[in-house]
């Protein structure tokens, strides 16, 4: 287990047990240097705790580099709740679960994630202040329409280095998915005059969802092969693989999916090696996470779009510090995140003492 922890670089890993109320759950806390470490709850059943430990791991690192990338003063976070979502829900569990995020005096704060709700999340709020995503007037809301506005404006900084416009007018958009993030996707897509195919494991929700807009379907196998400008997964994680990497036929992958990359450095490597710009994924995907922040910021609705529409700056940066550097655009954004960080921990020790961001 503390090989894995130092594989990652985590600080700190709580395992949460109370059997009386069928509590099982991992907190990680990857990296606190820029802030307090935000990350949402999944509720999963889980092969084996094995698998549970390997993924609460790196989707809280995923999370540092998230954070640190959007120019938020957040650390990286996640936990899980091992057990079916759709029968093994209490109260009593998510608050003994808030009692455990309470005794972390707010180095870990939490949020709805895949099997957890906001009603889930007002469980945990009887407990502690650190959760976001709770229901009413001091809620942020649905992230999703925020995450959807960062990837097209991500998709428009991709298509400016590749095709010299950031109109996507015309422009061929493949999206997987028909879910929360790919439906507003797909509105801002066809108002910017994309043609746009889309495609989900439910055809219904995909049909309904190609008749609101006019855009065409396809089956989800077929997703891969369609000749487009723009490949979008919006579905589940690690789509581009060795077998699907060599299918694609598009130019550029911008998507809002998170873990999309298999295996991040040798895929990032075979898609530039086939020619296809990557928008590595917790760039262009952090809408979402910027939202909640104006939780704990108080942030206006303005502020909140600004940030989100800075996605397109963000990745014209990484776009150009990759090409000039020779470098994977995965492997710029790791590289801002990581400068980012060592910064904030170098400042931190030169000003011992002195108000920072962490005290604030
Ligand atoms: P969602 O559950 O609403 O939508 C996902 C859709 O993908 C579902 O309709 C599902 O049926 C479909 N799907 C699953 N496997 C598929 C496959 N193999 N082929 C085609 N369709 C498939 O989720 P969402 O909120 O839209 O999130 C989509 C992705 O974006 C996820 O990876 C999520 O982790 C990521 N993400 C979401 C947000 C957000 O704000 N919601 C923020 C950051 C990242």
């Amino acid at each position: 287990m503390f090989t894995e922890l130092e594989h990652y670089g985590h600080e700190q890993v709580i395992l949460c047990s109370d059997p009386q109320v069928g509590l099982r759950a991992i907190i990680a806390i990857h990296d606190t240097t820029l802030g307090p470490a935000l990350g949402g709850t999944r509720m999963w059943q889980y092969a084996s705790d094995a698998d549970a430990l390997t993924d609460v791991l790196r989707l809280s690192r995923g999370m540092t580099y998230k954070a640190a990338v959007a120019g938020l003063n957040l650390g990286g976070g996640k936990a899980v709740i091992l057990g079916d979502p759709h029968t093994q829900k209490t109260e009593m569990l998510f608050r003994s679960y808030g009692r455990f995020i309470e005794s972390l005096r707010g180095r870990y704060i939490t949020a709805e994630d895949v099997g957890t709700t906001v009603r889930d999340m007002e469980w945990i709020r009887m407990e502690t202040q650190y959760v976001t995503g709770v229901g009413g007037e001091h809620g942020s809301g649905d992230p999703s329409p925020y995450t959807a506005l960062g990837v097209f404006v991500g998709m428009k900084a991709a298509a400016k280095i590749t095709f010299g416009t950031e109109s996507l007018s015309g422009k061929r958009i493949a999206v997987q998915g028909a879910g929360n993030v790919a439906r507003h996707l797909v509105g801002h897509l066809v108002k910017d005059g994309a043609q746009v195919t889309v495609t989900d494991i439910f055809e219904d929700k995909a049909r309904a969802l190609c008749e609101e807009y006019g855009v065409a379907y396809v089956e989800p196998e077929k997703i891969f092969d369609v000749e487009c400008d723009i490949f979008s997964p919006n579905a589940l994680g690690a789509v581009l693989n060795d077998a699907t990497i060599p299918r694609l036929r598009c130019t550029i992958v911008a998507g809002g999916a998170n873990n999309q990359l298999a295996d991040e450095e040798r895929h990032a490597r075979m898609l530039a090696e086939r020619g296809i710009l990557y928008a590595p994924d917790y760039v262009i995907n952090a809408g979402g996470l910027i939202n909640v922040t104006s939780e704990i910021e108080q942030w206006s609705r303005e502020q909140v779009l600004r940030k989100v529409e800075s996605i397109y700056d963000t990745l014209l940066r990484i776009f150009r510090i990759a090409s000039e550097n020779g470098i994977l655009t995965i492997e710029a954004s790791n590289k801002i995140a990581e400068e980012r960080i060592a910064q904030a921990r170098h400042i931190h020790r030169t000003f011992i003492g002195s108000p920072t961001i962490r005290n604030r």
